[in-house]
């Protein structure tokens, strides 16, 4: 309690999580993770929803030319995803915690709790997808849920919780 009266609550935080395909396919994987994101935080809005290959395209634009980026690209565009907008204190560093490492041998070997190292069956087929910073949480949030109006939402909420 501060010297107010008031409660000090530590700031919660916004973030995006992605169900990708590979684990949107599997019934029980597809549980399993949705147990972990409702034990661990406040849902705020959740959706399904599948990908054209240009959405897939715009939103890894940063990987455009690597290696990878054709596999991925398609990949994303592959099935039905399940996006989250989900909140806690820490909830960007939390959530990319639980995910584990991007890819999935060294998942399974350095991580093997994590969601990736239980769940990822290849570097491309890691199962989740997490925000790595308050900018692309914002931005990543604005690009699966256009019609949720961050700051908006903010204001009606109570002081301390916010958009990083
Ligand atoms: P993330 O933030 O941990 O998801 O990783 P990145 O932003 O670096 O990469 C985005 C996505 O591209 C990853 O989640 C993987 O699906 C894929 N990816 C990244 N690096 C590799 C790689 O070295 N090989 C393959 N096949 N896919 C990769
Ligand atoms: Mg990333």
């Amino acid at each position: 309690r501060s010297s107010t009266g008031m409660t000090c609550a530590k700031a919660l935080q916004l973030t995006l999580a992605v169900i990708k395909p590979d684990a949107v396919a599997h019934p029980l994987i597809l549980e399993a993770l949705h147990q972990k994101i409702v034990e661990n935080f406040i849902i705020i809005r959740k959706k399904d929803l599948t990908w054209r290959r240009g959405d897939s395209e715009r939103f890894y634009a940063e990987h455009a030319g690597r290696f990878f980026y054709q596999r991925l690209v398609e990949f994303m565009s592959s099935g039905p995803m399940r996006a989250y907008i989900i909140a806690r204190e820490d909830a960007i560093t939390h959530w990319r915690g639980m995910m584990g490492p991007t890819k999935v041998f060294r998942a399974r070997y350095t991580s093997p709790d994590s969601l990736r190292g239980q769940y990822g069956l290849t570097d491309t087929r890691n199962t989740t997808h997490g925000s790595d910073s308050i900018e692309s949480a914002r931005r990543e949030i604005a690009f699966f849920f256009p019609e949720f109006l961050a700051d908006t939402w903010m204001k009606m909420e109570e002081p301390g919780f916010r958009l990083g």
